[in-house]
């Protein structure tokens, strides 16, 4: 049997056999990609999520050279939001139908980690049916370096106060070369992996993260991916659960220290190396297609590429948009209903572990009035 024989059968492919997959062409991958996503998801169903982003302060130290969202604490625009703003977002995100709020920040070492202890028992009591996936390990690592005490006891208290997971943010490429170029400040692998795995073992949701467009190698984008597969592996055969999913997108510099300096990808890079994804990571399920950099044309073609999943509504995303420079923050629930529906899926309302919630009448919330935008807080 040759190659995409072998990874259509299921049959997991190694190192070498990965880095093939860049030479071939990209229909057969994708064919194969497809192939595989039918059998490991729901076939007939693209699922989403409604949800928002919440950026409790922007004030970070770390500096990354891609990021246009930081401010340092003199800056006339940074801030901290109060624990009544974050409160008036969710309830803006209770309005639509959503329950879960994705909330992370910059590494601001003027807050202690009691205020976050006080902002996850605040948001509980007031909003105790929203589920809290927050703080990446970037922000966990700052909090060690902080307190000087290590995740598991800050995961476990952060937890108690009412944290439900962590976004798997700064993955980018998870190989610290690549990682030094573009942000010599930015958490290692070996951290990234080491706070990821214990919230896994502490029973915390996390999902599986990457961003390709730095100039890194396949060799690069292939050691990430069978990192990510063999925490995937510890994870299921320990803790009995890992990441949810694997989320991946287009670096993005229009504003930022890397522009002209890093090459970013393609369309076509991208539907590639999603599918090499899909054929990689055999024990993720869930895909997620990237609206938010791509836009949703290529996302709708992503369905075809590996991707199950279209993400979420995302509401106020300020971090990839200003990097961008483009205002996609949020897609409406119609938007995203008529985009999976219109390349020939199901939509399916999910919640964070994909469970499916509902299927929307798509008739229905294609025939509503557009919604205003929200006035955000
Ligand atoms: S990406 Fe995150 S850690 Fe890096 S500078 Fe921006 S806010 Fe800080």
């Amino acid at each position: 049997m040759n190659l995409l024989s072998r990874a259509a059968a299921g049959e997991r492919l190694e190192r070498e056999e990965l880095l093939q997959l860049y030479r071939l062409p990209l229909p057969e991958v994708a064919s194969v990609a497809h192939e595989l996503r039918l059998k490991r998801s729901n076939p007939r169903v693209v699922t989403y999520l409604i949800d928002r982003n919440i950026n409790y302060t922007n004030i970070c130290t770390v500096a990354c050279n891609f990021c246009a969202f930081y401010r340092t604490r003199r800056q006339a625009d940074a801030y901290v939001l109060s624990f009544e703003e974050i409160g008036r977002k969710i309830e803006e995100l209770m309005r639509i139908g959503g329950r879960r709020i994705l909330m992370q920040g910059g590494v601001n070492p003027d807050l202690p980690f009691e205020w976050y202890l006080e902002l996850l028992r605040y948001l509980k009591t007031h909003y105790p049916e929203v589920r809290i996936d927050a703080f990446s390990p970037e922000e966990i690592l700052g909090l060690e370096k902080l307190t000087g005490r290590d995740c598991e006891e800050l995961l476990t208290e952060l937890k108690e106060a009412g944290l439900d997971g962590l976004p798997g943010a700064g993955g980018e490429i998870l190989v610290d070369e690549v990682r030094a170029k573009a942000a010599p400040a930015r958490i290692k692998s070996r951290d990234w992996f080491r706070i990821l795995d214990t919230a896994q073992r502490l029973g915390l949701y996390t999902i599986a993260t990457m961003v390709i467009g730095f100039g890194e190698t396949y060799e690069q984008r292939v050691e990430h991916l069978l990192q990510i597969r063999a925490q995937q592996d510890k994870a299921l055969r320990e803790y009995g659960q890992g990441f949810a999913a694997f989320a991946m997108w287009t670096l993005q510099t229009e504003h930022t220290r890397l522009k002209g300096k890093a090459p970013g990808a393609t369309a076509h890079e991208y539907l590639r190396q999603l599918a090499i994804a899909r054929i990689a990571l055999d024990n993720i399920p869930n895909l997620q297609a990237s609206w938010p950099t791509l836009g949703f044309k290529v996302a709708q073609v992503a369905l075809y590429y590996g991707a199950n999943d279209f993400g979420s509504t995302m509401l106020e995303e300020n971090v990839v948009s200003v990097a961008a420079g483009h205002n996609r923050t949020h897609a409406t629930v119609r938007q995203i209903v008529r985009h999976i529906a219109d390349a020939g899926f199901t939509p399916a309302e999910r919640d964070p572990y994909y469970n499916i919630l509902r299927y929307p009448d798509v008739e229905a919330v294609l025939a509503e009035k557009p919604p205003t935008p929200l006035p955000l807080a």
